[in-house]
């Protein structure tokens, strides 16, 4: 792996389901799901995780700031 390989953190409970992470990431690492949170809201899935080069995109776009990305350090 190495190189940009990043991660994300979806904090369930923040989501409102707008899909904006899903429409804007440049990797298709996230997509719409089945899982509903407490508030009914539709969660997306984090998918193609190794797609993933931690550019932030998700997290920025994300209005509920609802995502935290990783970013792994290449040995
Ligand atoms: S950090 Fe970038 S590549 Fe990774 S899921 Fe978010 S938008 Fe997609
Ligand atoms: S952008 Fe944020 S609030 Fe919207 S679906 Fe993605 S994680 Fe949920």
């Amino acid at each position: 792996m190495g190189g940009n390989r990043g991660e994300i953190l979806i904090n369930e409970q923040f989501c409102k389901g707008c899909g904006f992470c899903v429409e804007f990431c440049p990797k298709d690492c996230l997509i719409i799901g089945n899982k509903l949170n407490t508030e009914g809201y539709q969660l997306p899935n984090f998918i193609n995780e190794e797609n993933c080069t931690a550019c932030t995109i998700c997290g920025r776009m994300c209005p509920e700031s609802a995502i935290e990305v990783y970013k792994y350090i290449s040995s």
